[in-house]
């Protein structure tokens, strides 16, 4: 391509009329910008002949500045014009695009969440009901009998003092707000026990459900809380069986790594009786720093034992023909170590945002 004459009207017509096709097709005003660089930019030919009429004759100055002047006019004037109704289109189409409908329904009230100490308790009871156990429930406020004496609780044992246990007035009713589960186990078995004197089968329940201690809320404590509690009255029932089922239980609910321990301990309504301890599921005890087991590789879980003669012959069982074993633990206390929740009272206060993090697990 040879260099534009800026005395050479008739090519300059020509790069006009082809910078003014190119300008009226841009479609978008990035075709436009790219047009108009083209055709005004600084390598563009009516640019260089411009810029050639320096180098003329005096006399033809006059002439090409004419003809260079017009071609640039034109040119400036279709690229404005251009760009305005490019910008009008723009503009019209984000106004479509980004409309918002006002008269849209909106979902105005947050949907709800079950409560995670509900589904952990299902999740927990669904492990036994699989195995084959039955799920029993009794009343929150409670005999004394049936919540200390049948278990096997000496009259002055301390558990039994104002300071601990809710008491309904009047003080003389012996009746409480229940401490533990346990009192279920002994009507559980009660109701059972025809069952297994007569047609041999064994009671494989377990207890879900609320308890009551005078504790203020804080960080660790709170005045109701759950525990779930197992009670299983057979023939020959050993402390074996019972470190099997903890140790079924806890696979079901940490993984088939999940393993128990079990620590000397009392309480009155078994014997011998045991702490459990879950081996840290999070570092199987290879942590020193583990947050969930605070180092030490095991995470305190929950009492258990083998349930006292007397708390037998309360429930009207022979200890001589039937051997039971029992086990209990806090609802609140496995979902905080589960899910590492560090506050108890997140789950008292009933804010839907803390459920909604377990959404609707079953
Ligand atoms: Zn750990």
């Amino acid at each position: 391509m040879t260099d534009l004459s800026p005395l050479d009207s008739e090519a300059v017509e020509a790069a006009v009329a082809d910078a003014l096709a190119d300008i009226t097709l841009a479609s978008t005003l990035d075709e436009l910008k790219e047009a108009r660089l083209a055709h005004t930019g600084d390598k563009a030919p009516l640019t260089l002949a411009n810029k050639r009429i320096g180098g003329l004759d005096p006399a033809d100055k006059a002439q090409a500045g004419k003809t260079m002047g017009k071609a640039r006019g034109q040119l400036n004037q279709a690229i404005a014009a251009r760009q305005e109704v490019l910008e009008q289109e723009r503009d019209a189409r984000v106004l479509v695009e980004e409309t918002v409908d006002v008269t849209l329904p909106v979902n105005r009230h947050l949907q709800g969440a079950r409560h995670p100490l509900e589904t952990m308790q299902e999740l927990m009871c669904d492990n036994f009901v699989a195995m084959g156990w039955e799920v029993a429930e009794g009343p929150e406020m409670e005999a004394e009998w049936f919540n200390f004496d049948a278990l096997n609780f000496d009259p002055d044992h301390p558990a039994r003092e104002m300071q601990d246990t809710f008491f309904i007035q009047p003080p003389n009713a012996g009746i409480v707000l229940r401490t533990h589960t346990s009192p279920v186990q002994v009507r559980a078995a009660l109701e059972r026990r025809e069952a297994l004197e007569t047609e041999g089968r064994g009671i494989y329940v377990v207890c879900p459900g609320k308890t009551f201690r005078t504790d203020e809320l804080d960080a660790t404590h709170t005045p109701v809380f759950h525990q779930i509690e197992g009670l299983a009255v057979d023939k020959g029932l050993t402390m074996a069986h019972l470190k099997g089922t903890l140790d079924a239980f806890a696979r079901s609910l940490f993984g088939p790594d999940a393993v128990t321990r079990l620590r000397p301990s009392f309480f009155p309504f078994t014997e011998p009786s045991a702490e459990m301890d879950l081996r840290c599921f999070v570092c199987n005890g290879e942590d020193s720093g583990c947050r969930t087991c605070s180092g030490t590789g095991w995470i305190e879980w929950g009492g258990c034992g083998m349930t006292h003669p007397n708390v037998l012959k309360a429930a009207g069982i022979d200890p001589e023909k039937y051997t039971a074993f029992a086990f209990g633990m806090g609802i609140e206390r496995t979902l905080m170590f589960r899910h590492g929740v560090k506050d108890m009272r997140d789950m008292v206060e009933g804010d839907v945002h803390f459920s909604q993090q377990f959404g609707m697990e079953l």
